[in-house]
């Protein structure tokens, strides 16, 4: 079935991104949006535009109804869900599907699984896929907490089976702790979203965060697009991501990333997913699967020259993958650096009106942002303005042209994380890529 009309139900650089791939295939667009992003570039640029309601995300991006009722009136034959908002929202694909329309994205039935972490990891460990060792399921009582614990050795990690975002996730160094942090979780898990289910994993001490981008078509095909390396975090949130991983090998690449489509041959998965880990002493970890594009996603597609968003419109129109398995090459290396309205330093968000605008160019320089010398950066979403994706044929080629690139970027009106890029890229760490999760976070104490 051929698309010809996308809804897009997102906003910034990701809505833009996602209009880009479909006027490049010849697809109309309809951008909907809140009363605070009328005037966003992707808005201006999609063929159509639909109002969905006031700038609170709940009451207009998260508004299920409004969302299919501008479907209806637009006449869009498909909706592209970007990441977060509805992008991992089961029911909201499921009732998308009901109206006739395409669901640019997986299943609804994997995104309900991987969506509930405790099923997600149950489903990898039955697929094959190495576990981060811990609790088989739920932890319901404290007295169960303190036998997997104690199973396993402290320090553990409670985590939400709803969780996302980093949020809802609890260190717990030893059982002394574990009776007050186990109830912390399980409330703070109840209030952000909903479910106070919680489970517990071995806490790793200094691992790196490795994940893999998969693609299926739906029929039992899938391939795998390599490892992206995203440890460099703050709070549990990516900051600065890379592919390929500065410590793999191309047999573990090669090896890790056939477990992994071979476990989507197995779910007949369809369209993209990323299959994360941790990875320490040379060994995998399944943390999670994301049923969605990644914001990360671009460095892939510079090391393997294949547009994603492109393969995942052609997968909802029911067509095959474009691309074999052997047919894909690994070329080079790329950085993506997120780059948000927010002082570099203390991270207070930094709304406001753009006054000037230039965004990098050259050679392999890749800028993913709806920004414009003008623009108004709402307050109420989130900080990310923009993405800077560089290509190098070597690792330390592509950071010299990273040095480059942020030097030529000039947004102003608002602060913003360029000039914390500027300085990671002086490490020496950062150089040679000898870096863990926990790099980043220790690295800014010694700052202060
Ligand atoms: P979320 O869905 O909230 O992003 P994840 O399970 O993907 O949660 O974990 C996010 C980050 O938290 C990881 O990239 C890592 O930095 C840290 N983390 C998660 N699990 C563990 C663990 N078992 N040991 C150490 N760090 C962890």
């Amino acid at each position: 079935m051929g698309i010809s009309r996308i809804l897009i139900a997102n906003r910034g650089e990701i809505a833009l991104r996602i209009h880009r791939a479909a006027h490049e295939m010849g697809i109309e667009t309809v951008a909907v949006h809140s009363t605070a992003d009328a005037d966003a570039m992707h808005v201006r640029l999609a063929d159509h535009a639909v109002c969905i309601g006031p700038p609170p995300a709940t009451d207009s991006y998260l508004n299920v109804a409004n969302i299919i009722s501008a479907a209806e009136v637009s006449q869009a034959d498909a909706i592209h869900p970007g990441y977060g908002f509805l992008s991992e929202n089961a029911k909201f694909a499921e009732i998308v599907e009901a109206h006739d329309i395409a669901w640019i994205g997986p299943k609804p039935e994997h995104i309900r699984t991987m969506g509930d972490k405790v099923a997600a990891k149950k489903t990898a460990g039955a697929l094959g896929l190495p576990l981060v060792p811990g609790s088989d399921g739920a932890v319901e009582t404290v007295e169960q907490g303190r036998a997997i614990a104690d199973e396993i050795g402290y320090p553990v990690i409670i985590k939400a089976a709803s969780g996302g975002g980093g949020r809802g996730m609890k260190v717990c160094e030893s059982e002394d702790q574990l009776e007050t942090l186990m109830k912390q979780a399980g409330s703070e898990a109840k209030a952000a979203f909903g479910d106070a289910t919680v489970y517990i994993e071995k806490y790793l001490g200094d691992p790196r965060h490795i994940e893999f981008q998969v693609f299926g078509d739906g029929n039992g095909g899938a391939i795998h697009l390599g490892e992206r390396d995203c440890s460099l975090q703050r709070r549990h949130q990516k900051v600065f991501e890379e592919a390929p991983s500065p410590v793999l090998g191309e047999d573990d690449r090669m090896r890790m990333g056939e477990i992994c489509a071979q476990a989507m041959r197995d779910m007949a998965y369809r369209g993209a997913g990323t299959i994360e880990f941790l990875w320490e002493n040379g060994e995998f970890y399944f943390i999670e699967m994301n049923t969605r594009l990644q914001v990360e996603h671009p460095v892939t597609e510079a090391i393997t020259g294949v547009d994603l968003v492109r393969e995942q419109i052609r997968i909802a129109e029911g067509r095959p993958l474009s691309i074999t398995q052997d047919e894909i090459e690994f070329k080079g290396h790329a950085i993506e650096c997120r780059i948000n309205a927010e002082d570099p330093w203390t991270f207070a968000p930094s709304p406001g009106e753009v006054t000037h605008y230039h965004a990098a160019g050259g050679m392999h320089v890749r800028v993913d942002s709806g920004l414009y010398a003008g623009y108004r950066i709402p307050p109420y979403y989130d900080s990310m303005i923009a993405k800077l994706i560089v290509y190098g044929r070597t690792r330390e080629g592509c950071m010299m042209r990273l040095k480059r690139a942020l030097e030529e970027m000039v947004v102003e009106g608002v602060k913003t994380s360029i000039p914390l890029h500027q300085e990671l890229l002086q490490q020496d760490d950062v150089k040679s890529g000898n870096y863990s999760i926990k790099w980043l976070e220790e690295w800014l104490k010694t700052r202060e």
